[in-house]
């Protein structure tokens, strides 16, 4: 079990009532009941004090779920950098959708994390890509999305460690849709679907990617990270 932390901008559902009716207790509840059978977990958003990921908070999490989307930029700088400091310490990280253009994926990948997009509910096909991956355990061979927004590339990130997903879409765009990486001790996951207003998140298969990405994710004991002099031993 681990403890995940589920952070979510929670300003689309208070503010468009479509959003609301899709996640009416905001995106970050319903990615909570999706892992909250095999997880500890808590959730926070951009308008708690510090964002809600104070260092305390950060410390006790093993995992920190992000999504976000119109106020990358109200996220706090002094933030950005703690939990950014946190993944390179071994905390894993799941990179959300819209989440590609936050101030801390955009820190962490160091390119400017653009894509291509349109909003026109087309139906999307993911293709596993690494089978073998933990993150795919237990899905088939793909599995498709009926409203999604589109995302094409080229996606400007640096290549992935692995790749887990490409996706297909209806209007013939294709896209990286499940990019793995490590940024010092800390693994990161990217996964793409999650518009906020088609029901991503209720969605089987998808809860199913959230729980193996928590899991993969999960920091593991290694050695310890010290840097600097180091006398003879
Ligand atoms: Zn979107």
């Amino acid at each position: 079990m681990a403890a995940v932390t589920i952070w979510n901008e929670y300003r689309h559902e208070r503010e468009d009532e479509a959003v609301a009716a899709v996640y009416p207790d905001g995106i970050h509840a319903t990615i909570a009941d999706a892992l909250a059978d095999e997880h500890d977990v808590q959730t926070a958003t951009l308008d708690d004090p510090e964002h809600g990921l104070t260092v305390d908070v950060l410390e006790s999490t093993d995992v920190l779920c992000w999504w976000g989307h119109d106020a990358h930029d109200e996220v706090d700088d002094a933030v950005v950098e703690r939990v950014h400091e946190r993944v390179l310490e071994g905390m894993g990280l799941l990179v959300l959708h819209s989440a590609h253009y936050s101030k801390l994926f955009k820190r962490l990948m160091g390119t400017s994390c653009s894509l291509q997009w349109r909003e026109d509910g087309g139906l999307e096909r993911l293709w596993v890509v690494d089978p073998g991956h933990p993150i795919a355990d237990g899905l088939g061979a793909w599995f498709e999305l009926p409203e999604t927004e589109m995302y094409g590339e080229p996606f400007d990130v640096p290549e992935p460690d692995r790749l887990v997903f490409t996706s297909w879409f209806e209007g013939g765009e294709v896209f990286r849709s499940g990019c793995c990486y490590r940024r010092g001790s800390g693994r990161i996951f990217y996964f793409r679907p999650g518009h906020e207003t088609y029901p991503i998140y209720e969605h089987e298969t998808v809860r199913r990617v959230l729980r193996n990405a928590v899991d993969w994710a999960t920091p593991v004991d290694g050695s310890p990270r010290t840097f600097g002099h180091r006398e003879r031993s």
